[in-house]
Formats: structure tokens, C-alpha cells, sequence
């Protein structure tokens, strides 16, 4: 029996954005995310996008995986292909509703004519395809106001579809809507979840993390991919920039402080950032602090961070409790990779004391020892550049 996908109008999570151009970019992501599962038709027409199997051995399951992690796509359904005749809507919906009606008590049938040659009209269609689900599944009553399941009969203009449940999509905005920015992406639990949490809205993703070899090792840097990995899943491609950091934090170490290590390299983080974002497209840069959660996200210590900046830090956690954080990490299958116990840059240098209300003025005393912009530039001229697909 043939299946496709048929993503409604009513489904997509579109609320003032252009629709025309939303779709178009909706389309083309489909058309990305479902490549390399076999020949494919992916269509937009009257109010539906169909993505329709032109190849028996179409892995048609993963495709419904694939789509429910597509941004932008609110439910979905898949539907069962049948000839524009009543003989064959019956015998199908039969067979490819049985798993679904064996388990409800009640449903109603709506159909919607777009052929209007069609010889039945919808309330007939209705009656006699509910008519035979009723006879053929004798536990099940209509319920024409509350139903368990509606039924769904379209006929269009080469086929007829039949479809039941609908599926849950993953929300938020087509990639790619709301521009670009650069995640700060580490290995810990938050930044994976700052990172899906704002390509849901649309951004496309670019990333930037920061390796201290030999403080931290190769397989730390393989987990930074990993989780990246996670979360293209969801948001498409991902340009990941990788930052040599060993240098800055030696002389930090040296020239700095103690209590003012883990500001100053955030600060570093930021300004590093910051060159990298703009030279790649970026707009914005997201981390994925949250407010109080360790001493540099103290509210005083964020501005000290915001200060290096002049493009907008988004923090999309900065509200959000770490359980809150972590069930989106278990969501988007990022936990058991985050929690693998690999040195962090970070980690390797916390000071005994952190400075928890620094100011802006402190924080500059206390990088007075440090060649700011040479370390930058040298940085940045050692960045290494890779694709996370
Ligand atoms: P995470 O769980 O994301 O590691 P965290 O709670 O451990 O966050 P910090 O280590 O203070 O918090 O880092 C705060 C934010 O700074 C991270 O969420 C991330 O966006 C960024 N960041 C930290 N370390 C790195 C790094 N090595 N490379 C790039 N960004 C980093
Ligand atoms: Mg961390």
C-alpha cells in the first residue's frame, strides 16, 4: 500500500512571516533533511506540502522521523494513496486504518472534495466509508462532536488520500527564516540546548568552540561534534568553527589574577567570538548560560561579558532551571553524550574563588598584563574550520 506525507497548511507553525517565502524555505529544507532515503517527489500544492515515495524501497519511517524533527512543521500525517474510485477508498481504509481503529471507541469520517467531478459528494463519502468502518470494526461508534479519531477523506485531482491520526511536528520556525548566528557551543549540557532552543525560532546555526590541547584532549573535542551533530539533526547543517585556546588561557594564568580567570576567559570567548560571527554571516551570538546557575552567570558577571560585545548575546536558558535544561537535552538525545565526563577548557582553570559581583572597570584592571589583541589575532588566525552535517 502506498504512503505519503502530507503536511497541512493549518499545521505549519507560520504567524506573520511571509507565507510564501516561508514555505519555499520549509520546502527546501524538507528537500535537505530527507536527502539520501531514496527518490523522493516533495511538492507544495493548494495548501499542502506532499512528500510523496517514487521508489519501492523508499525508507519511508525515517522520513517520518526525519520530518518530525523538521522546525517550522507544527503536525503532520501520513496517508494511505488510493484510486479516485469508492471501491478502492473503502478496500484500503480498511486495511490501513485497522491498527489505529482497533484501539479507540469512537470516530467520525470527514472528506473534503477538491475534484468535483468526483460522483459522490463529501457527506456521502462520509456516510458510506463510515458506514463499512463501522460493519467491519463492530466495537466503534461515530461520535460526530468529540471523536477518538477523525478520519480524513481527500480526493484530489489524481488520487485519493485517507489518513487518521495526526503526529506531533516539532514547532517553531523553518531554518533559515530568522537569519544566522554562532552558538558557543562546549561540552557541558546547557550550550546543546541554547543551541536547538534558538534554530527552533528559525536561526541557522554556525558554532565556535574553544580547545585547549593538551588540557583538553581530542576525544573532548569529537564530543563537541557529536553533540553538534544531535542538534543538525534538527537544525540543518552547521558550520563549526574551532578556536586553538591553550595560549590565552596560559597567559591569563600568568599575567592574571586568579579570582578573575574564568571572567577574563569569557571575555576572551566573547571578543573571539564576536570577529568570528560577523566574518561568517552571524548576527548574533547564543550561549547557553543561565542566570545564577555558577559564578560567571551572576548577573554582574554577565555584564562584564556583555561589555566586550556589541552584537546581541542571546541566552536563551537564562531563565530555564537546570531540569528544565536537561529534559530538553534528553529530548533531543544530547544528555548521555553531554554528561561523558571529558575535560572542558573551562574546568581546567576554575579559580578557588570566583568573583561573583566583578564590574566592568575590575575586569579591565585585572587583564592589564594581558596583550589582548595580539592573543585575538593569533587566535583567530589559528582557527581551523569544519562542517557538521
Ligand atoms: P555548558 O553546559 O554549555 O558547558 P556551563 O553551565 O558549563 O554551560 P560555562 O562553562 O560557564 O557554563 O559556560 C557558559 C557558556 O559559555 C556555555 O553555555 C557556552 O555557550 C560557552 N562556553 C563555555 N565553554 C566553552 C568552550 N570551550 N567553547 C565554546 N563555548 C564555550
Ligand atoms: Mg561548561
Amino acid at each position: 500500500m502506498k504512503e505519503i506525507i502530507l503536511i497541512k497548511n493549518g499545521e505549519l507553525a507560520l504567524k506573520g512571516l511571509n507565507r510564501s517565502t516561508f514555505e519555499d524555505i520549509l520546502v527546501k529544507n524538507i528537500k535537505r533533511r530527507l536527502n539520501g532515503l531514496g527518490k523522493v517527489e516533495i511538492r507544495k500544492a493548494q495548501s499542502t506540502i506532499y512528500i510523496e515515495p517514487k521508489d519501492d524501497n523508499y525508507d519511508f519511517e525515517e522520513a517520518l522521523e526525519r520530518v518530525g524533527r523538521i522546525f517550522g512543521i507544527a503536525a503532520f500525517s501520513r496517508a494511505c494513496v488510493c484510486e479516485k474510485n469508492m471501491e478502492d477508498i473503502i478496500s484500503k481504509s480498511v486495511i490501513y486504518l485497522e491498527n489505529t481503529l482497533k484501539n479507540i471507541k469512537t470516530f467520525k469520517v470527514e472528506a473534503k472534495r477538491a475534484d468535483k467531478k468526483f460522483p459522490l459528494k463529501s457527506p456521502e463519502i462520509c456516510r458510506e466509508l463510515g458506514g463499512v468502518l463501522l460493519s467491519h470494526f463492530n466495537h466503534l461508534k461515530v461520535d460526530v462532536h468529540n471523536p477518538d479519531v477523525v478520519v480524513n477523506v481527500e480526493i484530489r485531482d489524481y488520487s485519493a488520500y485517507v489518513r487518521a491520526e495526526q503526529i506531533q511536528g516539532a514547532g517553531g520556525l523553518p531554518v533559515g527564516t530568522a537569519g544566522t548566528a554562532s552558538i558557543l557551543i562546549s561540552g557541558g549540557i546547557d550550550s546543546p540546548v541554547a543551541a536547538w532552543t534558538m534554530a527552533k525560532r528559525g536561526l541557522r546555526l554556525n558554532a565556535i568552540h574553544f580547545a585547549s590541547p593538551p588540557y583538553t584532549s581530542a576525544r573532548a573535542e569529537m564530543k563537541v561534534k557529536t553533540l553538534l551533530l544531535k542538534v543538525a539533526r534538527y537544525s540543518g547543517s552547521i558550520n563549526l568553527a574551532i578556536v586553538p585556546f591553550t595560549e590565552i588561557q596560559d597567559e591569563i594564568a600568568n599575567n592574571c589574577p586568579e579570582d578573575y580567570f574564568t571572567l577574563i576567559m569569557r571575555r576572551m570567548m566573547m571578543r573571539i567570538s564576536e570577529r568570528l560571527a560577523k566574518s561568517s554571516g552571524s548576527l548574533a551570538l547564543i550561549t547557553g548560560e543561565s542566570l545564577g546557575q555558577v559564578a560567571s552567570q551572576t548577573l554582574p558577571a554577565l555584564v562584564t561579558t556583555d561589555n566586550v560585545t556589541s552584537i546581541p548575546v542571546l541566552r536563551p536558558l537564562i531563565g530555564m532551571d537546570k531540569e528544565e535544561i536537561i529534559t530538553i537535552s534528553r529530548k533531543i538525545d544530547a544528555f548521555e553524550t553531554s554528561i561523558l565526563p571529558y575535560e572542558d577548557c573551562c574546568t581546567v582553570f576554575t579559580p578557588k574563588h570566583p568573583k561573583t559581583r566583578p564590574t566592568v572597570e575590575l575586569c579591565e584592571k585585572a587583564e592589564e598584563g594581558l596583550e589582548i589583541e595580539r592573543l585575538i589575532e593569533k587566535a583567530i588566525a589559528e582557527t581551523e574550520f569544519t562542517y557538521i552535517d
